[in-house]
């Protein structure tokens, strides 16, 4: 295999010199980052930092100013079908006429190809998902009629029918209720146990400790990268947050309970 310069082979995504900007204004600068294999990453940092940027950048959905991203050693594009997504709620059309298991059933057809009929397999597949995250008895509901956190669960079990190698989540956990919550946090540490990489925008400090084995911690450039236990610091958390400092001492204070 071609090594490209600066990319590791093996990391599942290794992002070199990127950099990216809307309108000429650069929003991401200079990123360098090797995400580990197989383990449960937080990207961290304020509103605005670039987090879903880095995301979307990663996945080609946002064009970049500056420098690659390779999955395994590899582009993208030739590798599209080791990665799964899991967008920001607010940015999906939920009006769109469609049950949770069409949904589900979407997230096979990188598989099935478009064209192509949906095998029994697949609908077995999306129904094991729905299942996993305990929307099974919702599987012919129409998706406008769910509440928010059934429809995250849904775009969750449709990522988790892409059976990917690689997932991102752009903040699943954004105003979803308990039971939302818990499903995801058992979705995210089955995927770790079964050896996928998870990349996870996350804006709760609280549960980065409980929930995640590493963090980027990300404000237009990375401050700081690694495993939680080294990185989540006090001393990164204010470099990350600058100035916004009642919600940094609110969550140092909750670290210093743990
Ligand atoms: P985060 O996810 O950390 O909140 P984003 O990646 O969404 O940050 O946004 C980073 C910056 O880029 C913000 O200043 C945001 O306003 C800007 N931005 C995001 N998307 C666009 C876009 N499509 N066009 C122009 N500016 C954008």
């Amino acid at each position: 295999m071609k090594v490209e310069a600066g990319h590791s082979p093996t990391s599942p995504v290794s992002i070199h010199d990127l950099t990216v900007a809307y309108n000429r204004k650069p929003v991401l600068w200079d990123v360098d980052l090797d995400i580990p294999e197989g383990k449960l990453i937080a990207i961290v940092g304020p509103n605005g930092a670039g987090k879903s940027t880095l995301i979307k950048a990663v996945m080609d959905l946002v064009p970049k100013a500056s420098g690659k991203v390779m999955i395994y050693g590899n582009t993208f594009k030739k590798q599209r079908k080791l990665v799964s997504y899991v967008p920001q709620r607010e940015s999906v059309d939920w009006d769109f006429p469609i049950d949770a298991l069409g949904v589900v059933t979407m997230g096979r057809y990188s598989r099935i190809g478009w064209c192509k009929p949906v095998r029994k397999i697949d609908y077995k597949r999306a129904m094991d998902a729905l299942e996993r995250v305990g929307m099974s008895d919702y599987a012919r509901r129409q998706i406008s009629q769910l509440s928010g956190g059934q429809q995250q669960r849904v775009f969750l079990a449709r990522a988790l029918a892409q059976d990917s190698t690689i997932y991102f989540m752009d903040e699943p956990f954004a105003s979803v209720d308990a039971a939302t919550e818990k499903a995801i946090v058992k979705v995210l540490s089955d995927l770790r146990s079964s050896g996928k990489t998870v990349v996870v925008v996350h804006h709760d400090l609280q549960t980065v400790r409980e929930y995640f084995s590493h963090v980027i911690l990300l404000n237009m450039r990375v401050v700081a990268h690694g495993r939680v236990e080294d990185i989540f610091t006090e001393e990164n958390l204010k470099k990350t947050y600058g100035g916004r400092l009642t919600l940094l001492s609110e969550a140092v204070e909750r670290m210093a309970r743990h």
